[in-house]
């Protein structure tokens, strides 16, 4: 399409009322956006009974511009949709002679000296033609002077995740429900990835307000300064992914871990995202007590690496303690004692000394990591076995550290597994 023609829009409400209408001429309202260069049909008229729609959830199509009258006509002609196709294609010099359309249209209103705008709808479009671009609406700039095509977008009748069905395991996952622990610049982006996944219940869990140097790294903005971090996700979430319920818990995973116990026992995964050792040992030993699978996500080291832990309750696995244990039995890195020490006085385990892109890139590799293993362990689908449990990811990788975090490039992914359980372990055989 050329970027010279003038561009229409349809929305919904008054492409149904013309496909519901007893009447096959009707009158239309627009109003011409100078700076999109566009008209949006905002009033519909059936049998002289007008209806005004509203378009809230799309800002822009309500803009108040210039008001134009026009009509709509359903199968006023045959071929005049795939007329108007082929005119476009030919490029937007390219008109049809005034008195010719008229002989093909007797109803089309003369526009006198000024410019008249139609839409013509043809729902009896043949397959063919349809898979070649012909559309069941076609919008046209008629004046005296000729009649001009214009590339015109109906709004669809179906939106949202359903529109992936067939493709995407819409349904099983609208069935998943996971908790999400931390909702900060990991956490955010963990959520939002969940939720355009199609995960039909995240539950958001952080105790902590959106203050305004949260900004720099969060998928949250201004809106949410001064808010809980989990009320403002909430509502992004919902009206952004409507078919996702984000129900909103402001609570700290380890002084309030006698209420996650009840949270925990009624989700498929928990994916914990939060800053500090001490969350991610609360959320290790009770996803397994919980018997649900858990996925650890953080960044290390001023944000050099990252690193994604999948737990599993499986007596074949151990649990985060383990995992560390052998690592340091393996000598892995002296930096692994540190992250041991609590949260601000190790030196290794500092996120907010990260940029907020590696961050997300970290959240969206957790959630695909936990979207993966439901679908791998709910509904059997292998496409979604990931190479391991224990990935280590190069953000800026300084190269000089040890296994597991031997790591020389940006973006290296090093997949590892999980050790057995240590036989002495509280979590692992309680
Ligand atoms: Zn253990």
């Amino acid at each position: 399409m050329s970027a010279e023609h003038p561009f229409v829009v349809l929305p919904r409400e008054v492409a149904q009322r013309i496909e519901d209408a007893d009447a096959s001429v009707g009158e239309l309202t627009l109003q011409y956006l100078p700076s999109e260069d566009m008209y949006v049909v905002r009033r519909v008229a059936v049998n002289g009974v007008g209806v005004q729609v509203r378009l809230s959830d799309y800002p822009t199509l309500n803009w108040e511009g210039t008001v134009f009258i026009g009509q709509w006509m359903t199968k006023p002609a045959p071929g005049i949709n795939e007329k108007h196709l082929d005119m476009l294609r030919r490029g937007a010099d390219v008109h049809a002679p005034y008195a010719d359309f008229k002989d093909s249209l007797p109803s089309l209103l003369d526009p006198g000296t000024k410019t008249g705008f139609l839409i013509t709808h043809d729902p009896d479009i043949p397959a063919d033609w349809l898979t070649l671009g012909v559309q069941q609406y076609a919008a046209w700039l008629v004046n005296r002077e000729g009649v001009r095509p214009m590339p015109l977008a109906v709004e669809p009748a179906k939106l949202g995740l359903g529109q992936l069905e067939g493709k995407w395991p819409v349904a099983d996952l609208q069935r998943a429900r996971i908790a999400v622990v931390g909702i900060g610049s990991i956490g955010g982006a963990v959520a939002q990835a969940l939720a355009q996944y199609g995960v039909g219940t995240v539950d958001l869990v952080d105790p902590d307000r959106f203050l305004w140097h949260n900004m720099v790294r969060h998928v949250l903005g201004p809106d949410a300064v001064g808010r809980y971090k989990v009320d403002a996700m909430k509502s992004v979430l919902e009206k952004r992914w409507p078919d996702t319920a984000a129900p909103a818990h402001r609570l700290d995973v380890v002084e309030d871990a006698h209420l996650m116990r009840s949270l925990f026992a009624g989700v498929d995964l928990i994916l914990c995202a939060a800053d500090g050792i001490a969350p991610r040992r609360v959320v290790s030993h009770l996803a397994r007590r919980a018997g649900k699978p858990a996925i650890l996500a953080c960044v290390l080291d001023d944000g050099a690496l990252a690193e994604v832990i999948r737990l599993r309750p499986s007596p074949r696995y151990g649990c985060l303690l383990c995992l560390r244990k052998s690592l340091r039995d393996q000598n892995a890195l002296d930096a692994e004692a540190a992250q041991e020490l609590d949260y601000g006085t190790g030196f290794i385990h500092r996120p907010m000394t990260a940029v907020g892109s590696d961050l997300h890139l970290v959240g969206q590799f957790a959630a695909k990591a936990a979207v993966a293993t439901l679908l791998e362990a709910q509904h059997g689908d292998h496409t979604q076995r990931l190479p391991g449990d224990y990935a280590t990811i190069g953000l800026r990788p300084p190269g000089d550290m040890a296994a597991p975090f031997d790591l020389d490039r940006a973006l290296q992914v090093n997949w590892a597994g999980l050790p057995s359980p240590r036989p002495d372990c509280t979590t692992c055989n309680p």
